[in-house]
């Protein structure tokens, strides 16, 4: 999947069905309004089952402040959220708990780095309640700031001033390093700063409840990605090869892919390398034309499917990546220069290394009589036949 595709997916996409979603909300509310009372209930309920899933999925960052939110919608229902400073306290609160987030790795909720975690959302609790103090006690020192910076915050709150850069930062790093889990909390950060500055016709219980939904989401397509796709390469995985072979009709082409002497590679420039290289050799496989899904078979091979083809209408095309790759110059990385300080990097002129590898290609159509496996069998016995008539070719 190349960089736009996959800020398309996990990053735009989700947050153009979130406005999408509170468009609708607004719009439809008169239908809605009969169901305020349950809708009352849904946070506890989605918060508490996003929560626990959250921890059976080692999510913890999404588990935390699922548990965040759930005890803030508890407390503002029994009116103990009542006072002031607590509201001006809370945007910036949240702000900070979710920046942190962004910022740090899913550890474990069970594990040593849950102190720190604790430890984290306390400190934001410090830092958000002694600006808010700030705020509120020293107005003619805000004042000069205010003068100082000539931002155009006369409008805004001051004890709200801090939310415009943080906001932006977090942004900038979702959009920097985005995957689903990133974006949810980017999506928790919009919501939950909507309700307290937006005014908005929406209720806390529909905000908190997609907020929870997106949680849930994350954590479902996640499982998906795990087990459907190769973490390696990014390809579909060997499971997912077999669930489209349940789709399949009578008339298809299996191919297997097998890059040659990997072993001898692995052994001149290391495991990391190899690692680099095959999922290079991924990327020029999975643009196979002619119609042809790409899967990671396991280890060095690869198979490729041509619905409704036959042999015929594939081996253009087969041949096409084999020997795309071969002319693929994969340059490696300097891993001696990774090491040198900045002055020698200056001083060593950059030594650009090229490798190259190649594949055999098997492939066989499939026969009435024959199930998907014995199809792959045939495609494999053809791979054979291409390594042991010399390899980089494509058999059949
Ligand atoms: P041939 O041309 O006959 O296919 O030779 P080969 O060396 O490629 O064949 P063999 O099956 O003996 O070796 C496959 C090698 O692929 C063994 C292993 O080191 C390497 N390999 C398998 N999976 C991975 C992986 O995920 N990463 C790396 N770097 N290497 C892998
Ligand atoms: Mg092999
Ligand atoms: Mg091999």
């Amino acid at each position: 999947m190349n960089g736009f595709m996959h800020y398309l997916r996990f990053l735009i996409l989700p947050f153009v069905v979130t406005f999408f979603t509170l468009g609708l909300l607004e719009h439809f509310q008169s239908h809605w309004q009969s169901w305020q009372e349950t809708l009352h209930f849904a946070p506890y309920w989605l918060l508490a089952a996003s929560s626990l899933i959250c921890l059976q999925f080692n999510r913890s960052r999404l588990f935390y402040i699922g548990i965040l939110l759930l005890g803030f919608y508890a407390l503002q229902n029994n009116r103990l959220f009542l006072s002031p400073i607590i509201h001006q306290f809370l945007p910036l609160f949240g702000t900070l708990v979710i920046g942190m987030f962004c910022f740090i790795k899913d550890r474990g909720v069970m594990s040593v780095h849950s102190f720190y975690r604790l430890g984290g959302i306390f400190l934001c609790g410090i830092i958000a309640y002694a600006w808010v103090q700030l705020v509120n006690l020293s107005p003619n020192i805000i004042a000069v700031l205010q003068q100082k910076i000539r931002l155009s915050i006369e409008t805004s709150p001051l004890h709200l001033l801090p939310l415009y850069p943080l906001t932006l930062i977090i942004f900038l790093k979702l959009s920097w390093n985005s995957n689903l889990a990133q974006t949810s909390l980017g999506i928790s950060l919009l919501l939950w700063l909507g309700y307290f500055l937006i005014p908005t016709n929406l209720p806390l219980s529909v905000l908190l409840s997609l907020i929870a939904s997106s949680f849930l989401i994350t954590v479902l397509f996640d499982s998906y990605f795990l087990a459907y796709r190769d973490e390696l390469t990014g390809l579909p995985s060997r499971r997912a090869l077999f669930n489209l072979s349940l789709a399949l009709g009578r008339k298809y082409t299996v191919a297997m892919v097998d890059i040659d002497h990997f072993k001898k590679f692995n052994d001149t420039y290391g495991h990391d390398v190899g690692d680099d290289v095959l999922k290079l050799v991924a990327i020029k496989l999975s643009k196979v034309s002619g119609g042809g899904k790409t899967f990671r078979y396991g280890g060095e091979e690869f198979t490729i499917v041509f619905p409704s083809k036959n042999i015929d209408q594939v081996y253009s095309h087969l041949d096409e990546v084999r020997q795309s790759i071969e002319d693929y110059d994969i340059v490696l990385r300097d891993e001696s220069r990774k090491q040198n300080t900045k002055k020698n990097r200056q001083q060593t002129p950059v030594k650009k290394k090229t490798v190259s590898v190649t594949v055999s290609i098997g492939c066989a159509e499939h026969k009435s009589d024959e199930s998907f496996e014995q199809s792959m069998k045939q495609a494999d016995k053809a791979l054979y036949r291409a390594k042991d008539r010399g390899r980089n070719q494509v058999r059949f």
